[in-house]
C-alpha cells in the first residue's frame, strides 16, 4: 500500500462507500470581518473554499435533502456525511452552531464533518458535539486549517493565528475523541522542503487522524493574485509538487488517513491551479514515482517515541 486512503477507511469504518455532502451556511470568518484581520488569508477568494456548493440562502436541511437525493441517486449510496465546508463553521454564536448542526441530523448521516480555524475551537462548541453524538450515534469529525506549521510563512500569508492556536485546539478536540483533519498547502512559496517534512513530523507526533493536502492556488482578485502577477515568487514545477507530497507522505506516521493529494479549483476563477491539469493526472503521477522509489508513508517515520534511546 502506497498511503493510507480515506475512501478504504471509510468502507472499513461504515462497511460501505460513503459520500459527503457538502453544506453551506451564510458566514464569514474571523480573519475576514476585522476579529483578526480583514484582509483574509492572502489566497482566499469572496467565495470561500466552495466547490460543489447549493446556495447558503437554502436552510441546511434543505441542502441535504437535495444533495442525498441527487448522491444517493447517481451512485446507489446510502450513508452519508454532512459537510459544513465554507469558510468559519464554529464562528457563530453557539445557539446558532447548535441550531445549524442539530438540522444536519437525518436517517442516513452517519457522520458530520465540521470546517473551521484553530482559534475558533471552544470547550463548549465541543461540549456540545459530544452530547448530540452521544444522543444520535453520529460521528463528529474536525477540519482544521492549518496550511502550514512554519509560523514565519503562516505570517506571511496572514493566517491570523500561529501554531500554537492549532496545538491548542487539537488538545481541546482531542479531548472528544473526534476525528482531527488538517488541511495543508504543501508548495506555499515561502517554505521549504524543512518545513514539508516538520509538517509530517508535527501532525504525526499530535496524533491527527486525517490530512488533506493542497497545492496553492492563484484565485483571481486576492492578495497573492497581484503578487503572483508582480512575479514575487516563484511557483515551483509541477515535478516539485510531486516531490514534496512524497517527503511529506514518507515522514508522515502510516496511521494517518489521507483524504486527498490534492484539491481542485474551478478555472474561471483562478489565474493558476495544479500546473494547468487535473488533479487526477497529478495524483497519478504521484502513486508512479511512488511505486518507481518503492517507498511508501510512513518509511520514515522514525523519529517519535524516544527515537534516541533505540540502541538501548
Ligand atoms: S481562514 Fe479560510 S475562510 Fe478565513 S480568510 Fe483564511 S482561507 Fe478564507
Amino acid at each position: 500500500m502506497l498511503y493510507n486512503t480515506y475512501s478504504d477507511y471509510l468502507k472499513n469504518k461504515y462497511g460501505q462507500r460513503v459520500y459527503k455532502l457538502p453544506v453551506n451556511l451564510p458566514i464569514t470568518c474571523p480573519n475576514r470581518d476585522g476579529t483578526c484581520s480583514a484582509g483574509g488569508c492572502i489566497f482566499c477568494g469572496e467565495v470561500g473554499a466552495a466547490f460543489e456548493n447549493l446556495p447558503s440562502t437554502m436552510s441546511v436541511s434543505e441542502q441535504i435533502d437535495e444533495n442525498m437525493s441527487f448522491i444517493g441517486h447517481k451512485y446507489k449510496a446510502n450513508k452519508f456525511i454532512a459537510y459544513f465546508q465554507n469558510f468559519t463553521n464554529t464562528y457563530m454564536p453557539i445557539e446558532v452552531f447548535k441550531k445549524n448542526i442539530s438540522d444536519a441530523v437525518k436517517d442516513n448521516i452517519v457522520e458530520i464533518a465540521i470546517s473551521t480555524r484553530p482559534d475558533c475551537i471552544r470547550e463548549d462548541y465541543m461540549e456540545f458535539l459530544h452530547e448530540l453524538s452521544q444522543d444520535t450515534g453520529i460521528n463528529i469529525s474536525i477540519e482544521l486549517g492549518l496550511q502550514t506549521v512554519n509560523y514565519k510563512t503562516l505570517k506571511h500569508i496572514n493566517r491570523g493565528h500561529t501554531l500554537a492556536e492549532f496545538i491548542d485546539a487539537v488538545l481541546i478536540i482531542k479531548k472528544y475523541g473526534f476525528d482531527i483533519c488538517a488541511h495543508l498547502i504543501l508548495n506555499l512559496p515561502w517554505d521549504d522542503i524543512e518545513d514539508t517534512i516538520e509538517c509530517a513530523k508535527i501532525l504525526s507526533a499530535l496524533g491527527i487522524n486525517q490530512v488533506k493536502l493542497h497545492s496553492l492556488y492563484i484565485v483571481k482578485d486576492t492578495p497573492i493574485a497581484e503578487m503572483y502577477l508582480n512575479k514575487e515568487f516563484d511557483m515551483g514545477t509541477y515535478m516539485d509538487y510531486v516531490n514534496r507530497v512524497i517527503i511529506f507522505l514518507e515522514h508522515l506516521s502510516s496511521e494517518v488517513v489521507i483524504q486527498r493529494l490534492i484539491g481542485r479549483a474551478k478555472e474561471e476563477h483562478t489565474l493558476f491551479a495544479n500546473y494547468g491539469t487535473s488533479w487526477w493526472k497529478i495524483k497519478d503521477t504521484i502513486d508512479d514515482v511512488m511505486r518507481q522509489r518503492n517507498t511508501y508513508q510512513g518509511r520514515l517515520c522514525n523519529y517519535l517515541g524516544g527515537s534516541a534511546l533505540k540502541k538501548f
